[in-house]
């Protein structure tokens, strides 16, 4: 599309999992779209088509919209000065005591000195999660102190959260199962719908900057809910001996709130179902610390969050209850061979960040084990992140199994699906602990699993 026909001229600030999604998605439904960030490696990348992520279909899209309406830059007060709307997607890591805003509210003052010598209306949109009123104090405040402009006459302000989800950013991003726009005047809200004017059929919720930052969290709390759920659900069946959490997870699924019988018989389960089944733990760069920061906002508004905190602490014992079962059928792990399969915290990315097979690795150090492990994805990441420790990263999962004692299935990746076929011919006495419940139990001689 040539540029003089193009929608909207958009800068988004931060090339990550989301800012460069965004970026790459918002270009190909027509917008012009400059991407920053304060990695030069990773703009380099970009601007040649490079993915510097693992997500599916990204670098099809980067090919295809790479110099034709979107690109990359170091150059912050270029992009932004150039744009109508810029969208903050910079990372906001919890602390240990409160979200860390810092990158936040340094792009926003970077975006105010720019504003200071631009006489065009512009808008701001936070899309990184934030607390409820970050957006309306902390943001909207810090593009004033260094532009001199007011909020709603000078600039807008908007919030609009993502809900992608790794592995599955771009079919995501592409089909929203909602758009949330909170701005704070209807002129903010109005230009941040032209971003989304392409995306015909998708309900819009236009609200408050505020209730959008609530909506957030809302919906990744509520998902870490029914995962640490079906979690303890899943370690009581194994304390009551008998019972397999698959059984009885699989049972509820089919409930009329979960489940719909289609006229030919057929069941469609709904995707929450899946948020519904035992494993080793939740992780990544989303739910853990979101969690953790809305119990903390909760806790500085004088409002305890209880069940939220009894999510996280459920979550953090999950790694431990692998090396339980594991412990059980070979209780001294001193010198023993384990194969820790899947690195990152879901199939179909690379993403580490929280990810549980990290403390179950702990773990197995810990007791004296020899750790091989291996992830389709995330191998480069973990060799850096576990430089310090003892443990072998090997190419390929054939590797990681050959002469261990037991292998640990941590992510669900369709790859370790070969792993029966494999253990017959290679290592049939292996013992397998299923982190994620992903294989048939009778398809190896020494099964056990979360649940079971
Ligand atoms: P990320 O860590 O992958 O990316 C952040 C990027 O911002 C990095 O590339 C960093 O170099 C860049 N950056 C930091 N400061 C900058 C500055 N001043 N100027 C330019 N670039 C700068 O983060 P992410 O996973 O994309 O998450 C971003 C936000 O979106 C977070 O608030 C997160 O909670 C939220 N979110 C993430 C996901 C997800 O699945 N990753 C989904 C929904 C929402």
């Amino acid at each position: 599309m040539p540029y003089w026909r193009r929608r909207l001229n958009v800068s988004i600030i931060g090339c990550g999992y989301v800012g460069l999604v965004t970026g790459v998605c918002l270009a190909d439904k027509g917008h012009r779209v400059v991407c920053v960030d304060i990695d030069a490696t990773k703009v380099d990348n970009i601007n040649r088509a490079i993915a510097p992520i693992h997500e599916l279909g990204l670098p099809e899209l980067l090919k295809k919209n790479v110099g034709h309406g979107f690109s990359a830059t170091t150059d912050f007060a270029k992009a932004v000065m150039e744009s109508d709307l810029t969208l903050i997607a910079v990372g906001t890591p919890f602390d240990g005591k409160v979200i860390d805003l810092s990158y936040v509210i340094k792009t926003a003052e970077q975006i105010g000195q720019v504003l200071k010598t631009k006489n065009a209306y512009h808008v701001v949109v936070v899309k990184s999660t934030v607390v409820p009123g970050t957006t309306d104090t902390v943001v909207g405040p810090a593009v004033a102190a260094a532009s001199g402009k007011i909020v709603g006459e000078h600039f807008g302000l908007g919030m609009n959260p993502e809900f992608l989800s790794e592995g599955e950013a771009i079919r995501d991003f592409m089909n929203p199962d909602r758009i949330v726009l909170g701005g704070v005047d209807d002129r903010t809200i109005a230009k941040m719908a032209e971003l989304y004017t392409a995306f015909p059929g998708v309900p819009v919720l236009k609200t408050n900057t505020k209730t959008a930052e609530m909506i957030k969290y809302t919906s990744n709390a509520m998902l870490a809910t029914c995962i640490s759920f079906a979690n303890e659900i899943g370690n009581l069946c194994t304390a009551v001996g008998g019972v397999d959490a698959l059984d009885v997870m699989r049972a509820n699924h089919i409930n009329y709130y979960l489940s719909k019988r289609l006229p030919d018989g057929t069941i469609f389960k709904a995707p929450l179902a899946s948020f519904f089944e035992a494993g080793c733990g939740f992780g990544g760069s989303c739910l853990p610390k979101d969690v953790k920061a809305l119990i903390a906002h909760g806790e500085s508004l004088d409002q305890p969050m209880p069940v939220l905190q009894a999510v996280i602490d459920t979550n953090r014992k999950q790694p431990g209850r692998v090396l339980d079962l594991l412990r059980k059928q070979l209780p001294d792990l001193k010198d023993q061979t384990v194969a820790v399969l899947g690195l990152a915290f879901k199939p179909e990315t690379d993403d580490l960040r929280e990810s549980p097979a990290f403390p179950i690795i702990e773990l197995l150090l810990r007791e004296g084990a020899t750790v091989k492990a291996y992830d389709p994805q995330g191998n480069a990441g973990a060799r850096k992140q576990l430089a310090e420790k003892t443990v072998a990263i090997v190419d390929s999962m054939k590797e990681c199994v050959a002469g261990a004692a037991a292998v640990v299935i941590v992510t669900r990746w369709a790859e370790f699906k070969e792993l029966p076929a494999l253990l017959k011919k290679t290592n049939p006495s292996a013992l397998i602990v299923d982190g994620r419940r992903m294989l048939d139990k009778d398809s190896f001689p020494r099964y056990t699993g979360i649940g079971l």
